[in-house]
């Protein structure tokens, strides 16, 4: 067993000065945080809990943007109405995610901010070497099993992938993480897979909102999520799409998860999309670029067809074209 302390903070000071402690962890639905502390794959000192702090639950929309408080629950966010009219991709992704029970405890920051599935990282007591657990220690999926491994951003230090749904439209949206010491990009939030860090915040640094221009592309945008199983699952492959066809030609934003390290845009497939009219032909040609720089292993190479395939189908379906 290990012992833990637990701190319910009162503002976002106490917070902070709490997880500038080494060892400690912020806690908020908690369902990443306690399933990882039982296996012992975390193994924090203190548990900050945030889940009380005020003020930071809320959605609104606000100088053309839609704000999404980092303690917003999951559940509450996917039935909000200025989120199903402004960004439904937002709310489909959480609608595809977890349990209900799951999205009732959950939060938009803690969900944002999950650690990956893979299984050597999560058995901690079979598996020591695993480098996103213990920096330097090796990677015990090498020649394992991996067929829920990244065929994008993977390198020979980790090949896990991001596992959220959520984040993958909001790379889409070109969301915005704001926390209480700066604003970042969501694509620039996370390391690189390997590096010995998750993202780019500070320990002591909290995500207070997530926020999406409120645009033509978000108001038209789409997740399409393919599993194993039909729920309570997470995805082999999903597309994020934020399609505007307001201007001249379509303007497409394009994001996948289940395959790749971190929420992971597709410039290649966006720039095919903008050289002329979206045709079938063009989207073929566009979706045939998405794994262009995919590293395989033999259990996961079948991602690469799926990739390109889910890929086109969410094309199609999103131009009224399937
Ligand atoms: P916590 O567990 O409290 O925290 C998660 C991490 O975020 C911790 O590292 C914590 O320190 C940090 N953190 C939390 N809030 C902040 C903040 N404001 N600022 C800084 N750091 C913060 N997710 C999907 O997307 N799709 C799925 O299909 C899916 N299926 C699941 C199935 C199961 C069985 C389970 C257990 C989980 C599943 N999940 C899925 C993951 C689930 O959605 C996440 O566990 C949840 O969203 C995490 O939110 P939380 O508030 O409970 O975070
Ligand atoms: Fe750890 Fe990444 Fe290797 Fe999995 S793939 S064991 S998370 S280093």
């Amino acid at each position: 067993m290990n012992r833990l302390a637990y701190l319910r903070a009162s503002s976002l000071e106490e917070a902070k000065q709490a997880l500038a402690l080494p060892g400690s962890i912020a806690l908020a639905g908690g369902t990443t945080v306690v399933d990882l502390a039982k296996l012992g794959a975390m193994k924090p000192d203190l548990l900050v809990d945030i889940g009380g702090l005020a003020g930071l639950d809320a959605v609104r929309v606000d100088a053309g943007r839609l704000h999404i408080g980092a303690l917003a629950r999951m559940a509450d966010v996917s039935r909000n109405a200025d989120v199903l009219r402004l960004a439904p991709a937002i709310a489909e992704s959480i609608e595809r995610a977890a349990s209900g029970q799951i999205r009732n405890m959950a939060t938009i920051g803690g969900n944002i901010l999950q650690r990956t599935r893979c299984a050597y990282f999560r058995d901690a007591s079979t598996y020591a070497a695993c480098n996103r657990r213990t920096p330097g220690s090796g990677c015990a999926a090498i020649g394992g099993v991996t067929p829920n491994h990244a065929i994008l951003g993977a390198t020979d230090a980790c090949m896990a992938t991001y596992p959220g749904d959520l984040a993958i439209v909001l790379a889409a949206l070109d969301a915005t993480v704001h926390t209480d010491m700066r604003d970042v990009a969501l694509v620039d939030l996370f390391a690189e897979a390997g590096s010995g860090r998750e993202t780019v915040l500070a320990d002591d640094e909290i995500i207070t909102a997530v926020s999406v221009a409120a645009d033509a592309g978000a108001a038209r945008s789409s997740y399409l999520k393919l599993r194993d199983r039909q729920s309570y699952e997470f995805a082999a492959v999903s597309v994020a799409l934020a399609v505007d066809l307001t201007g001249n030609g379509p303007q497409i934003r394009v994001a996948v998860g289940g395959v790749a390290t971190k929420p992971w845009r597709l410039p290649s497939v966006e720039a095919v999309l903008r050289a002329g009219p979206p045709t079938r032909a063009r989207i073929a040609e566009a979706a045939a670029t998405a794994a262009g720089d995919a590293r395989s292993t033999p259990d996961n190479h079948f991602k690469i067809r799926l990739l390109t395939r889910t890929l086109e189908r969410a094309l199609l379906t999103a131009l009224d074209l399937s």
